[in-house]
C-alpha cells in the first residue's frame, strides 16, 4: 500500500506565501487554510518558488529519457528481431502469427511501466524529473498512488477493451497486410500520419459525443467528465461506449487509411496510449512548453477541456481545435491562474452538465 509522503518540510514557504497574499483571515478561516495546506501534494506545496537551472536540467533529462523509453520495444527490436525470434514466428506467408500482436501489446505495457515510474517520482515530490507545477493551482487532489495505479490498469473500458479490439483485428486478419510485415524499421512519417489522423477522428467523435444529443453524451462521455481536475490515472476512466466511439472506431479507420509495418504500428500504439495518459496529469510536464509552442497536446490544454467542456476537444494536437475555432489557451482560463488563496481540495461532481 502506497501512502502519500510526508510533505511537512515542504509546506513552510507556500503557507507563508498564502498568508501574505490573502486578506486577514478569521480564526476559522486560518484553521481551515492550515488544514488544507497540511494535505497539499508536493506540486502545490512547491508552487511559490522559482524554476532553477537544476530544475530545467532535470526536466530536460527526464524528457530525453522518458520518451525513448516509451518507444523502447520497437526501437530495440526493429533491428534485432531476427536474432531473437525464430523466422517461423514472423513469417506471414501462412497468415497472421501472434508475435506482432504480442510485441505491440508489450510495447504499450513497457511504455506504461516507465510512465507510471516517472509519475510516481513526481507524486513523491522528486526533484529528479524537473520542477513540479500544478496545472490547476487553486485546487489539489490527494490520492494513494498504488490504489490509483491498480484501478487505472484494471479498468475494463480502457486497456481491456482496446486490447480486445487489437487482438481480434490482428488474429482475424482484419488489418491491411502491411501491418504484418517485419521488414524495415519504424517509418516515422507514417507514425506521424497515424497520430495526426487518429487525433483528427478522435476530435470529431469527441465533439459529436458532446454535441449530438444529451442522451448520447450521457451514455458515452459523461462519466469521463466527472473529473474537472483530472490525474494521469483518469485517462481511460469513462465508459465502454466512450472508448468505442472515441478510440476504437478511429483506430479502425486509421489503420484502413495509413498502411504501415508492424514496427510503425507499435510505435504509434505506445506513443498514443501513453501520451493520452500524460495529458491527464495533474502537473505540467518538463516538455510542455515545447509541445505548446508547436501545437502538440499538453496537460494544461486537456485540463482546459475538463474544466470548460466546450473547448480543446483534441488530445494529441491542438491543430484541429485551432482550425475549427474551439481552441482555448490555458493562459486565458481564469481557473488556471492562481487566486492567491489557499487551494481547496477538489470535489468530484455528482454529474456534470452538457454545455
Ligand atoms: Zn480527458
Ligand atoms: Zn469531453
Amino acid at each position: 500500500m502506497c501512502r502519500a509522503p510526508d510533505f511537512t518540510t515542504q509546506q513552510a514557504k507556500p503557507t507563508e506565501a498564502v498568508a501574505k497574499a490573502a486578506p486577514a483571515p478569521s480564526d476559522d478561516d486560518a484553521a481551515s487554510a492550515r488544514k488544507t495546506v497540511e494535505a497539499l501534494p508536493p506540486s502545490h506545496a512547491d508552487a511559490a518558488r522559482r524554476t532553477t537551472v537544476w530544475d530545467s536540467t532535470m526536466g530536460l533529462t527526464a524528457t530525453l529519457i522518458l520518451w525513448p523509453l516509451i518507444l523502447s520495444v520497437p526501437l530495440v527490436l526493429q533491428h534485432t528481431y531476427r536474432d531473437v525470434f525464430d523466422e517461423a514466428w514472423y513469417d506471414y506467408s501462412e497468415g497472421p502469427k501472434p508475435l506482432g500482436l504480442c510485441l505491440g501489446l508489450l510495447a504499450v505495457a513497457v511504455g506504461q511501466v516507465f510512465v507510471l515510474c516517472y509519475q510516481y517520482l513526481r507524486w513523491t515530490g522528486s526533484k529528479y524529473t524537473g520542477r513540479l507545477v500544478p496545472v490547476q493551482p487553486n485546487e489539489y487532489r490527494v490520492y494513494d498512488y498504488a490504489e490509483a495505479a491498480q484501478e487505472h490498469l484494471s479498468q475494463p473500458e480502457g486497456f481491456a477493451l482496446i486490447g480486445g479490439y487489437l487482438t481480434l483485428t490482428w488474429m482475424l486478419h482484419l488489418m491491411p497486410s502491411s501491418y504484418y510485415s517485419f521488414e524495415g524499421g519504424v517509418e516515422w512519417i507514417k507514425v506521424a500520419a497515424c497520430l495526426l489522423l487518429q487525433d483528427l477522428l478522435q476530435y470529431g467523435m469527441h465533439r459529436a459525443e458532446h454535441k449530438v444529443s444529451k442522451a448520447f453524451y450521457r451514455a458515452s462521455h459523461e462519466p469521463h467528465h466527472d473529473f474537472t481536475n483530472p490525474r494521469l490515472f483518469d485517462a481511460f476512466n469513462g465508459s465502454f461506449a466512450d472508448t468505442f466511439f472515441m478510440i476504437v472506431l478511429p483506430l479502425f479507420t486509421t489503420k484502413s487509411i495509413v498502411h504501415c509495418n508492424v514496427w510503425s504500428y507499435m510505435a504509434f500504439g505506445t506513443l498514443y496510449a501513453n501520451w493520452l495518459c500524460l495529458i491527464h496529469s495533474e502537473t505540467h510536464h518538463p516538455w510542455d512548453w515545447l509541445f505548446q509552442a508547436v501545437g502538440m497536446g499538453t496537460a494544461a490544454d486537456h485540463h482546459v477541456h475538463h474544466k470548460l467542456f466546450s473547448y480543446n476537444y483534441g488530445h494529441l494536437f491542438s491543430y484541429w481545435d485551432r482550425v475549427c475555432g474551439t481552441y482555448r489557451h490555458p493562459k486565458n482560463v481564469r481557473q488556471f491562474r492562481s487566486n492567491n488563496k489557499a487551494p481547496t481540495r477538489w470535489k468530484p461532481h455528482a454529474r456534470t452538465k452538457v454545455e
